[in-house]
């Protein structure tokens, strides 16, 4: 078939299409002073949109529309005009401080900088033959993670983008530790509570360990894993030939908050050769305040993940994994190709893509790394020990409102109900519907203990007092609205 490029026999033809071609492309390097421009329109969009988070709702309920793609061009500030309406004014505002439901962060400013400059400058982040800085900087957060949960210098630290995939990572060491494959899977034994993430559950199938055996270990009051009988379980099943392979413990459950008791249970890790994953997605940096305590054992566990867009207050999309058995690691991930030959010299875990199922991915360390540097850790700190007596300053509004309130937290995270006499599953339900159809304070639920509960989880970096004196006079406001409803029901 002839080629487009055939046409080209002499080189005059050739330099007039390249012309053409040059103009029309040189677009997408925007000149100088439009460059000034659009960091202008960016900045008065940025401003405007963080000037109104106090007074926009936290929740809005829409269809997004007209966001479809037809190649056409629009203008920047046409098409951010756009993005406020459909996009950053649509759903859960998640930037704002009334964000009280499932786990919010909010999202620092200094993030979206570094994300910014992350993105100019474009470096290779996976490989530390492409980019040492980069490279190193990534290296750097993860090290600092290792500190702060006491885990040594030799194990691995890698940033993922989120929940599922360090969860992958972190399992997938485990498989390959322990051999879990073929026939050994169906006799291999993963500990869990009722109150694990569905992460958890989702990365065993995706890794093909879906035919384990799960043991969901009973709660306690304070809804932590109860040791006891996870002591009891492993016992009785090395006693029947099976394999105890994985516990899954929770420093911080999305539910609760409740932090199971994790040096208890590094102890039968420890004495039947378990491997200890810890999921500290939400609860992992609360480590850093007055809470330190619950979290003693931390050290002790195989691995632990923490996710700084939760407890860092950091833009969604960056998750930390530790891993002590860097062999573990290396085995799963480490790849040799012809064509990476050139960075293959480099030590190999100085290089996440040897360490993760990621080799082009995005700089994340940047996003973690420039705040600490801008900011220092103090105001992170400080804000962690804000929202834990920020959540007692909420229940103690809602006792007094006659609220039901779960047990006392961990962290930042607690539940409640009305105690309606009659039919509070239902009531609650339409108290928590009354919530988010109002959309001043967002709220999200649950069900405990088969209960349906109202719960609050306070974790973003805006989330102040005053945060909660709405959030307080909204519920007053739906659960008048609720109990009127329902005295107008009786009486037609
Ligand atoms: C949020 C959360 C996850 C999921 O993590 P993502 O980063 O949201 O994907 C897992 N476990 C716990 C305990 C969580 O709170």
């Amino acid at each position: 078939m002839p080629q487009k490029t055939d046409m080209y026999q002499n080189d005059s033809e050739l330099l007039d299409e390249l012309d053409r071609l040059d103009r029309i492309s040189r677009q997408l390097e925007i000149s100088d002073s439009e460059r000034l421009e659009t960091i202008k329109a960016t900045a008065d969009f940025a401003d405007k949109f963080i000037g109104g988070l106090n007074s926009a709702k936290a929740f809005n309920k829409k269809k997004a529309e007209n966001l479809n793609l037809n190649g056409d061009k629009s203008s920047l500030r046409d098409t951010l005009e756009l993005y406020r309406k459909e996009v950053a004014e649509n759903g859960i505002n998640a930037a704002s401080g009334k964000h009280l439901g499932y786990i919010p962060g909010g999202g620092i400013f200094i993030s979206a900088i570094a994300d910014f400059i992350a993105a100019v400058t474009n470096p290779f982040a996976g490989e530390y033959f492409a980019s040492p800085g980069a490279a190193t900087i990534e290296n750097e957060v993860a090290n600092w993670l290792k500190t702060i949960f006491s885990f040594p210098e030799e194990s691995v630290g890698i940033l993922a983008s989120g929940g599922s995939i360090s969860t992958l990572i972190a399992f997938t060491a485990a498989r390959d530790k322990h051999r879990v494959k073929n026939e050994k899977i169906r006799k291999s034994v993963v500990y869990l509570s009722e109150q694990t993430h569905h992460s958890t559950h989702k990365a065993l199938r995706i890794i093909g360990l879906e035919d384990v055996i799960i043991r969901t270990v009973p709660l306690d009051k304070q809804r932590r894993m109860n040791v006891a009988a996870l002591a009891l379980q492993t016992e009785s099943d090395i006693a029947n030939g099976l394999t105890p392979f994985l516990i899954v413990a929770t420093a911080g459950a999305t539910d609760t908050g409740a932090v199971d008791p994790l040096d208890a249970i590094a102890d039968i890790a420890e004495k039947h050769k378990i491997w200890l994953h810890i999921d500290a997605a939400y609860g992992g940096f609360f480590i850093l305040t007055s809470k330190r305590e619950l979290f003693n054992g931390i050290e002790r566990a195989d691995s632990v993940v923490t996710d700084p867009h939760k407890g860092m207050f950091i833009p969604y999309g960056v998750r930390g994994v530790l891993i002590k058995d860097k062999s573990a690691v290396l085995y799963s991930h480490h790849y040799n190709a012809n064509y990476m030959q050139d960075a293959a010299n480099e030590e190999l875990v100085r290089s996440s893509s040897n360490l993760s199922p990621e080799l082009t991915k995005h700089f994340r360390g940047m996003r973690v790394w420039l705040p600490l540097k801008i900011h220092g850790l103090e105001p992170f700190v400080a804000c962690l020990e804000e929202k834990l007596l920020l959540v007692r300053y909420f229940r103690n509004k809602l006792r007094r409102l006659g609220f039901q309130l779960g047990p006392e937290p961990d962290l930042s995270i607690s539940y409640f109900r009305y105690p309606f006499k009659s039919q509070p599953d239902e009531r609650n339900k339409r108290l928590m519907e009354a919530i988010h159809e109002d959309g001043d304070v967002f709220l999200s639920s649950s069900v405990i203990n088969g209960e349906y509960v109202i719960r609050i989880a306070i974790l973003s970096f805006r989330t102040k007092k005053e945060t909660i004196d709405a959030a307080a006079a909204m519920i007053s406001r739906c659960l008048k609205k609720e109990i009127e409803c329902d005295l107008a029901a009786r009486t037609v």
